[in-house]
């Protein structure tokens, strides 16, 4: 939790280009994450178009994660949920700014952006969507 500070500091700089990025039938009015190629329902008539997902949603299953590998070992323990976003698709994430034992079935969420692990000394910084309690006032916006 050392470096929070700067952190935070990259996620607001980084928070413009960060999405998640799927996609859109416009003749079944569903929607997808990751995007598809082509709609599974509509065949060769489904009409797919891009679509940013607005990164709300709700806990549909999680588990706490109390042994992990090398690299995630300072954030242990730490959850991994379904997050079943507003327009219907689920996706896997990890549920942060929260105590493991305060998440549950049904909790509100929003997507947040998130460093997950750090090459080396001074290197590659690898970041991703997670997702926090809507509740949460996080301060910085
Ligand atoms: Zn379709």
């Amino acid at each position: 939790m050392a470096d929070q500070g700067g952190v935070a500091q990259v996620w607001r700089r980084i928070r413009s280009i960060y999405n998640i990025q799927g996609n859109h039938c416009t003749t079944c009015d569903t929607y997808y994450f990751p995007p598809r190629l082509v709609c599974p329902k509509c065949r060769r008539k489904g009409k797919l178009e891009d679509y940013r997902f607005k990164g709300l949603g709700t806990v549909y299953t999680f588990a706490i994660v109390r042994q992990a590998p090398q690299d995630f070992k300072r954030q242990v323990p730490y959850v991994v949920a379904q997050v079943q976003l507003d327009e219907g698709p689920r996706l896997t994430a990890q549920i942060v700014n929260c105590e493991p034992s305060s998440v549950h079935i049904g909790m509100r969420v929003r997507a947040c952006f998130r460093k997950i692990t750090e090459y080396g000394h001074g290197g590659i910084i690898v970041y991703g969507y997670k997702f926090e309690p809507t509740m949460r006032v996080t301060g910085h916006d």
